[in-house]
């Protein structure tokens, strides 16, 4: 056995503990975010959602978009923003001031979707970043006892469509895509699918939000928790007690019930 190290080693060592100690911090591999994983595979087909109806197939262009060179290489959120460029692959692009790529941890073990920008959004290039967005800020911050920057907020289409309309099946089809490969970089442990157009996109139902939320579904092997949109809460406040019966669900999931670990 050597020598018990001496006041000054043990001093060295307890620096450089302290060093990697805010170092992993700064990584997210402590505190709320975890540790990194490996980078997954490209994309693998639609999976069956647990409890919804079954999937259709994949349609035709988000197959030919997973199989386009650059997609499936793309290695970090940066790279995946990068490959998406100045978009124009649908008829979106036209009326964006921003495209809204997604904000927040990019190790994040929990990620919200919602469904598109709205003016707000299209400008800050941010999204929920309006009224809807400020409630559900109020959700994860007053809620759920997190920063906004500790999750990731997206949207399953990056360009705000004209008057706030609907987006159309061929404008999914061409950014859904670059969504579920952002959730595969990301790889969360629970996704919230925030409102029936998000929730019925990423799920491939025409069921009922009302059917829907509440319950736990698979996305491509990560848990999705449905639950009704911001900008509905504005409008029917009554509802917020629901919504925040699935986002306990969500917490318990992530083990963060009784506070941030
Ligand atoms: N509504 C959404 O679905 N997404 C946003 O980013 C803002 C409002």
């Amino acid at each position: 056995m050597g020598d018990a190290p001496s006041q000054a080693e043990r001093a060295e060592l307890a620096a450089a503990l302290r060093t990697y100690v805010e170092y992993q911090r700064e990584l997210g591999v402590l505190g709320f975010p975890r540790a990194a994983r490996p980078v997954p595979p490209p994309p693998a087909p639609a999976a069956p959602a647990v409890g919804a109806e079954r999937p259709t197939a994949v349609p035709a262009a988000t197959r030919d978009l997973f199989t386009a060179p650059g997609l499936g290489a793309t290695r970090t959120l940066e790279e995946l923003r990068a490959h998406i460029g100045d978009c124009q692959r649908c008829k979106l692009a036209p009326h964006r001031t921003h495209l809204v790529f997604g904000v927040g941890n990019p190790r994040a073990r929990l990620v919200f979707v919602g469904e598109g920008p709205g003016r707000d959004e299209d400008r800050q290039g941010e999204p929920f970043v309006g009224r809807a967005g400020q409630l559900l800020t109020e959700i994860i911050t007053k809620g759920m006892r997190l920063e906004r920057n500790d999750v990731y907020i997206a949207n399953v289409i990056k360009c705000r469509p004209p008057e706030n309309r609907n987006p159309e099946p061929d404008e999914v089809a061409s950014c859904e895509p670059f969504l579920l490969r952002q959730l595969e970089l990301i790889s969360p442990e629970v996704i919230v699918a925030l409102g029936k157009f998000a929730v019925q996109t990423l799920l491939r139902t025409k069921a009922p939000i009302t059917q829907l939320r509440g319950r736990w579904y698979d996305y491509h092997g990560i848990k999705l928790m449905p639950t009704f949109h911001p900008a509905y809460l504005l409008r029917n406040p009554g509802d917020k007690r629901l919504v925040w019966e699935d986002i306990q669900k969500v917490m318990r999931a992530l083990g963060i019930a009784g506070g941030r670990p």
